[in-house]
């Protein structure tokens, strides 16, 4: 079996979870971890947790791009919601460099704020004793400013590990979150894409206890279905892609990334 370690079924683009559940059981996928990222996700995604508790498992977080929309009051309320049930992580926040800044914000401003935020992300996270899901994304050729920062946030919290989903990183990147953060990557589509032969290499390379598997759905589906709806049943796909570059069965690569999953997002054995 499998777990989809990061998706969004809080998105509008699903209307009927039960459809999306039976598909995804049918391709092996029997959980889903669903990141609640906005004010208006977050209720959504609590209550597709509790229609069909044995499939999704709910995150809740602000994105780093909603950052500037979210008020105090409404951070409270997320927090209030994160104490009150049972959330697998908090996720996913992060730092996001790829948009420009908002109108009426100056990009330093805005990269302050999100600062801001993924500290109290990661505050929130060591008070519930929970692990963190990570988003980074810097503007092509622009370095790597954005996973620089955020690494130095987690540095500061060494009781939370976090997850750096979607990997697109180098190989000397992941070797740190895994000594210093003693953190986790994980894999989406985008491995079955052209032109991702850097973070094929990765794959390929990763310490089995410390890579998971994620669609990040609706984005990112994966190749032969690249730009359409995804769904957490696309996960297999991924899965495939990484055990064919890593040379192992589809059963071993469900087998590892399925134990690490249980054991970061603290999910009962099942
Ligand atoms: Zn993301
Ligand atoms: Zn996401």
């Amino acid at each position: 079996m499998l777990i989809d370690t990061h998706c969004h079924l809080a998105s509008k683009r699903y209307d009927n979870l039960e459809a999306v559940k039976k598909e995804a059981n049918a391709c092996g996928v029997k959980v889903c971890i669903s990141q609640g990222t906005s004010p208006e996700d977050w209720e959504r995604t609590l209550a597709g947790a509790q229609e069909l508790p044995d499939f999704i498992v709910p995150c809740l977080a602000v994105h780093p791009s909603d950052c500037t929309e979210v008020s105090e009051e409404q951070w409270q309320q997320m927090e209030k919601l994160a104490e009150e049930n049972k959330i697998a992580a908090v996720g996913e926040t992060g730092l996001d460099y790829y948009w420009d800044a908002p109108t009426g914000w100056e990009e330093s401003a805005y990269r302050s704020r999100q600062h801001q935020f993924l500290e109290r992300h990661f505050e929130l996270a060591r008070k519930l004793h929970l692990n963190i899901s990570l988003h980074t994304r810097d503007k092509v050729g622009a370095g790597d400013a954005c996973f620089e920062d955020a690494f130095a946030i987690a540095r500061q919290f060494p009781e939370v590990r976090p997850v750096f989903h979607c990997f697109i990183g180098t190989k000397m990147q992941a070797e740190r979150i895994f000594s210093d953060l003693d953190g986790m990557i994980s894999f989406t589509g985008l491995i079955t894409f052209k032109k991702t032969e850097a973070v094929q290499a990765v794959a390929a390379w990763c310490p089995a206890e410390r890579f998971m598997v994620e669609t990040d759905a609706p984005f990112l589906s994966p190749e032969p279905y690249r730009g359409q709806l995804n769904s957490p049943g696309r996960v297999a796909l991924v899965a495939e892609k990484i055990a064919q570059l890593r040379g192992q069965s589809v059963e071993e690569v469900a087998l590892h990334t399925t134990a690490n999953a249980r054991h970061f997002f603290r999910l009962p054995e099942g």
